[in-house]
């Protein structure tokens, strides 16, 4: 259920429950209230028919006043002339307002005249002048069915006057006989249920009278019924009211959530700069500060992993390149560096290598020359001094540096960095650490493979260029030529004369030193550019890049030279020093046709020839290769 249906259901609750139980208690008030009400109006009615009926007695009273002074009934009854007292009574029933007289004298009826349902008498003693009681009259005005008229008229209320249990006067109509003897709560005429009211009266001898005032049960019903209905009012309309309050605020509590929950949901989708309005002093205006206050912390956390990122992408950049580069010292440092100075945020950073013997060299950078030098010097000096990483201040620089030690322990580089402001904390002093150690080991890598490298196209007797150096330098070297018509490319094919004999005569070792010999002067007459090479057993190679066939012969007449001119003492084991010559082949690649072996062919046919010739010589390509027939 939503948050709104939940707030409307405890809303009705907590207003409903209390004004359901209200209504029941004003209910239940209205109904004993009306019911009360009802029964003083009834009481009040009744006690109006008392009155009445007192009235009715008095006016009784007055008439046997007057009749007690009759002389001429008087006289008939101390006579004993009950004829004459009828007539009397006849004629007093006839001049005044009386419905009824009776005569009695010791509870024996003298004469009785007028109505039987009248009702109310009022008793007078009769006594003759001479004080003797001659009887007991008792005079009635009013009548059964005129006093209930009288009294509906009067009250409002409907009225019965019963005579010893028959209905002598109603204005409600027939009453079921037998129930009007008693005293009566309720009552049903004609269908109609009523409320009821009575009294008993004095009556004529040997007869009881009750006079009734009722009041129809549906006028109790209908106050009532009015009540509940002003009840019900009166409540809906604070219902209404309450659920009006109640959705207003239902509306405006849903009103402010809708906007924490639309500002969260923005948030949650990446747009930090929702904010939650924050108007007013209440929870809501407090938890959206909070809220927004959150909302900034990760806004800004989320600026940091974006920095962070950024980084971390260059650096995986660099590790990329570094990859690429991890068999170029030079550039690893160059990746190193950088990677270490973008991941510890320093302004410079630089790379230094000292080979043995040799003076430090700044091989790599990052960030801009001459800033940051002094700390730079100050820390790369520290950490060449005493091997381990050390740390420096220049000012406000601030500078931290690495060794990197080749497999003996030797230091052969240094990584550096300087930043203006606040210091190292440990975790870039570990990141940098990390680096530098990578750098070492991947140094060390490169070191290790340059070094099987030049192992593989080495001679191992002569530290020339091994056979497998020689195709393959060829090959780039043809190739050269052929992309490139107009360079030249020679080659010289070297052989030691009677090389046998020396072997033979002075010993294989003393033929393996003669070798050294002819291989240093064949390096030291090469230039930077061309490749020397042992051949193969005796036989040696010069590629000459660039040099045509005259360059070439010049170039192998010197070492000739040199190699015939040499007089190597051989450890005093013969007398003198030994004498070696060289046979020589010089051939020039024909730029039409560029062809490694045709090359290598004519450079041996020229040796061949230049053996034949006599040794100690150098002889050209019988056509000169690559020199157009003149
Ligand atoms: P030529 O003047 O015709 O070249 O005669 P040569 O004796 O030099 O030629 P040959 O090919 O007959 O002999 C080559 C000798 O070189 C054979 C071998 O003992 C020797 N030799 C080859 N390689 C080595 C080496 O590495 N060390 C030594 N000490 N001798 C070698
Ligand atoms: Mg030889
Ligand atoms: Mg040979």
């Amino acid at each position: 259920m939503s948050f709104r249906g939940r707030l409307t259901v405890f809303v009705l609750l907590i207003v409903l429950v209390p004004m359901l139980a209200v209504g029941f208690a004003l209910s239940r008030l209205v109904a004993s209230g009306e019911r009360g009400k009802a029964d003083v109006r009834l009481a009040t009615s009744r006690q109006v028919a008392v009155n009445l009926a007192d009235q009715a007695r008095l006016q009784g009273a007055d008439v046997a006043e007057r009749i007690a002074r009759d002389p001429v009934l008087l006289r008939a009854l101390r006579r004993g002339d009950h004829g004459l007292a009828e007539i009397r009574l006849q004629r007093w029933l006839r001049e005044t307002s009386a419905s009824r007289i009776v005569l009695r004298r010791l509870g024996e009826p003298l004469a009785d005249a007028g109505q039987s349902d009248a009702v109310f008498p009022e008793i007078r003693q009769l006594a003759t002048a001479d004080g003797v009681l001659r009887g007991e009259l008792m005079v009635a005005v009013a009548i059964a069915s005129s006093f209930a008229g009288s009294v509906e008229r009067v009250t409002g209320n409907p009225s019965i006057v019963a005579i010893d249990g028959w209905l002598a006067g109603s204005t409600v109509g027939e009453i079921r006989p037998g129930v009007l003897g008693s005293a009566l709560s309720e009552v049903t005429a004609d269908g109609v249920d009523y409320r009821v009211a009575g009294f008993a009266s004095t009556s004529f001898p040997d007869a009881s009278s009750r006079v009734f005032v009722l009041e129809p049960k549906s006028v109790l019903a209908a106050a009532q019924r009015r009540g509940r209905m002003l009840i019900a009012a009166v409540l809906g309309g604070f219902l209404l009211a309450m659920l009006a309050v109640a959705f207003l605020v239902a509306h405006s509590l849903h009103r402010q959530i809708a906007r924490v929950l639309e500002a969260a949901r923005r948030i949650g989708g990446g747009d930090y700069s929702a904010r939650i309005p924050t108007d007013g002093r209440d929870d809501f205006a407090a938890l959206g500060e909070e809220f927004n206050k959150m909302v900034a912390r990760l806004e800004g956390r989320e600026t940091d992993l974006l920095v962070e990122r950024e980084r971390l992408r260059v650096a995986l950049l660099r590790i990329g390149d570094a990859v690429g580069a991890s068999l170029d010292r030079d550039a690893l440092l160059e990746v190193v560096v950088a990677a270490a100075r973008e991941g510890v945020g320093a302004d410079v950073g630089r790379a230094s290598v000292c080979p043995p013997g040799g003076s430090w060299r700044v091989v790599a950078r990052s960030g801009e020359e001459g800033v940051g030098e002094g700390a730079l010097r100050a820390v790369e000096h520290r950490a060449a001094r005493t091997g381990h990483a050390a740390e420096a201040h220049d000012g406000a620089r601030r500078a931290l540096a690495r060794p990197l030690k080749d497999s003996q322990g030797s230091v052969v580089a240094l990584i550096a960095i300087a930043r203006a402001g606040s210091g190292f904390t440990t975790s870039e002093r570990k990141l940098f650490g990390h680096l530098a150690g990578q750098a070492a080991r991947s140094i060390s890598n490169v070191e290790s493979h340059r070094a099987a490298t030049a192992q593989a196209l080495t001679d191992p007797l002569t530290g020339l260029a091994n056979r497998r150096a020689f195709g393959e330098r060829l090959t780039l070297e043809v190739d050269r030529v052929s992309r490139f018509p107009d360079q030249a490319l020679s080659l010289l094919m070297l052989d030691i004369d009677d090389f046998k004999l020396v072997n033979d005569t002075l010993g294989h070792q003393v033929g393996d030193k003669v070798l050294c010999e002819v291989a240093r002067i064949l390096r030291r007459g090469a230039r930077d550019v061309d490749l020397p090479v042992r051949y193969g057993g005796e036989e040696l190679a010069l590629i000459v890049p660039g040099a045509d066939i005259d360059g070439a012969v010049r170039v192998a007449e010197r070492i000739r030279e040199r190699v015939a001119s040499l007089a190597m003492p051989v450890c005093g084991e013969l007398d003198g020093p030994v004498q070696i010559t060289l046979s020589i082949g010089v051939a020039q690649l024909r730029p039409g046709a560029p062809d490694a072996a045709s090359l290598v062919a004519a450079a041996d046919g020229a040796l061949y020839r230049a053996k034949r010739a006599g040794k100690n010589r150098v002889e050209r390509a019988p056509t000169a290769i690559g020199v157009p027939a003149e």
